[in-house]
């Protein structure tokens, strides 16, 4: 793993995981059994030049651009120590990339800042009712108006939903065109019109909600990019984002394996400890081994997106699907390993279990994961 990693990002991990160990991982229940969102741990980490790598620095971030792979080191070190402080970080980025992938000069100078600093927490809304994988279905649009747009539709399952202040929508800017018809906007949580209708609960505690849109009126210059290209920046942004999906599954899985070492090696059955049985052994071995080889997969697409290629969907997607499923599969056999213990509630692999579920969901299922790359392989070797 160590080979893909440059001197610099190696520096980065380190200096992350002593973070994460020090200043998170004791406070792992505290900061995951709530969707209050950790203020005073997203001001450390941007005292600690971690949260401005989501930014370029010519914006109030750090370095001349967004870096995948700066972004999957912090994922996975962030993960291993809190799923929400993972999310709080990402969603930062996530609800920012649009404005830095498209956005205009202006929009950058006035939006950007507030989030590299987090004085303003960002949102990315995508999803609606009837459109979750099928983006085509997105119904909420946006109609010109003079020197303004007018938003009307909802959406669902937003992250940072009443928390953020900045949110990028993808909305529908000419019904005829499917998914082709969509545009970016940036609708601040000020906007006349725009309301965080609820706030729900999921398995693992995260800030998320609904969003509505009722005559919402947003300036015409917050636009991002031209009209129709709102799908091409969805998926920029996931080419980036998707493989630190990934990422984040290996730092949970990565902390379950850790767990299930400990727990194994003190628990004494039969005379001895587990971990002197072969069997959880050869658990500890196929955990520890799909973990490094879905580590492969997902600096591959990082490393290839940060060298300039226009296009990573493919290996993107690969990143995001086997490691997920990969991360899941590893919990899952954490939590066997810790017999009854591994299902009581609070205890760090049951709470693992619960967290790592949605990854597999979120920012394409894994099925659209699959679809994707199927797409691919018939250009590829079609003949
Ligand atoms: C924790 C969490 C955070 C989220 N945060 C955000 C956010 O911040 N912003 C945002 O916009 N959205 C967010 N989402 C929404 C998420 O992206 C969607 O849930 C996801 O895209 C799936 O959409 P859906 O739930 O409507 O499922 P559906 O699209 O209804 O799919 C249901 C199932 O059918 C499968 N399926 C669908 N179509 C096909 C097909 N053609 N072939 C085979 N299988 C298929 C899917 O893979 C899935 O397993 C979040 C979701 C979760 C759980």
């Amino acid at each position: 793993m160590d080979l893909l990693l440059s001197e610099d990002e190696k520096r980065l991990r380190a200096r992350v995981r002593a973070l994460v160990d020090k200043n998170i991982i004791p406070r792992t229940a505290e900061l995951d059994d709530t969707t209050d969102v950790a203020w005073d741990v997203a001001a450390m980490l941007v005292r600690e030049r971690i949260l401005g790598l989501v930014i370029p620095e010519d914006y109030g971030g750090i370095g001349p651009g967004v870096k995948a792979t700066e972004i999957c080191i912090v994922r996975e070190e962030l993960a291993r120590g809190s799923a929400n402080i993972d999310v709080l970080f990402t969603m930062q980025g996530l609800g920012s990339y649009p404005i830095v992938a498209a956005g205009s000069e202006a929009q950058k100078r006035r939006f950007l800042p507030p989030i590299a600093r987090a004085e303003r927490l960002a949102g990315y809304a995508l999803t609606e009712p009837s459109a979750g994988s099928d983006l085509s279905m997105i119904e909420t649009s946006a109609e010109r108006r003079g020197d303004t747009y007018v938003l009307n539709g909802g959406k669902i399952f937003i992250s940072n939903a009443g928390a953020a202040g900045t949110y990028t929508v993808f909305v529908k800017t000419d019904p005829a065109a499917g998914a082709r018809g969509l545009s970016c906007f940036i609708v601040e949580k000020e906007a006349p019109g725009f309301e965080v209708v609820q706030q729900f609960d999921l398995s693992a505690p995260h800030c998320i909600g609904e969003l509505a849109f009722k005559n919402c009126t947003v300036s015409a210059d917050q636009l991002v990019g031209d009209p129709g290209s709102g799908f091409k920046i969805a998926m920029q942004t996931f080419d980036v984002y998707r493989p630190s999906v990934g990422a984040a599954a290996i730092g949970m899985a990565q902390a379950a394996l850790e767990e299930s070492i400990r727990y194994s090696s003190g628990r004494v059955q039969f005379g001895h400890p587990l971990i002197d049985n072969q069997a959880i052994q050869f658990k500890l071995a196929d955990m520890a081994t799909s973990l490094d080889a879905a580590r492969m997969l997902v600096y591959r697409a990082a490393k290839l997106k940060d060298s300039g290629a226009a296009r990573v969907s493919k290996e993107a997607s690969m990143a995001k699907l086997f490691a997920t499923e990969a991360a899941w599969r590893a919990i899952d056999e954490a939590v066997q390993i810790h017999g009854g213990n591994g299902v009581r509630r609070g205890m760090r692999v049951e709470r693992l279990y619960r967290q790592v579920r949605a990854l597999r969901i979120y920012e394409g299922a894994s099925e659209i994961q699959r679809l994707i790359i199927a797409r691919h392989l018939r250009q590829e070797y079609a003949s």
